[in-house]
């Protein structure tokens, strides 16, 4: 059989099959030409043609499910990611909520004793101005 352009056989502008190779993560020259069979035809190019028509679908095509397994995969491992930063964010935040409390707590501990010694001071002062 003659090698003829996809987009003469099947009326397809050279933008629509790009725009369904990269539907199909299909990004590399190399990729659009595994031409694996898996999907039932000898090119990735008459798959696409196929999707084109409206016969099949991108996830026919076992590299795409690989891809999207992949990227999938990939997703889950920065969620993990994610979720463990948050954690360790919330830990630190407590810790520091934690620190700011006890500091809280001895400034007012110290301002008690402050004001003790001020009552304190004053009854000295009181009792040496006019002494009982
Ligand atoms: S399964 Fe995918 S990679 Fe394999 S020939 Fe079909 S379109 Fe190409």
């Amino acid at each position: 059989m003659e090698y003829q352009k996809l987009s003469d056989a099947f009326n397809i502008s050279n933008a629509e099959v790009e725009a369904l190779y990269s539907e199909m993560l299909k990004t590399t020259e190399e990729s659009k030409r595994l031409n694996c069979r898996s999907c039932g035809f000898n090119t990735c190019e008459q798959m696409v043609a196929a999707i084109f028509l409206g016969m099949k679908h991108k996830s026919d095509c076992v590299q795409y499910a690989i891809y999207e397994a992949e990227l999938h995969k990939q997703m889950q491992k920065n969620a993990s990611t994610l979720v463990g930063e948050l954690l360790t964010m919330c830990y630190l935040v407590e810790k520091e909520r934690k620190n700011v409390l006890e500091s809280f707590e001895r400034f007012n501990a110290v301002m008690q004793m402050f004001d003790a010694s001020v009552g304190n001071l004053r009854k000295a002062l009181a009792y040496l101005i006019k002494p009982q």
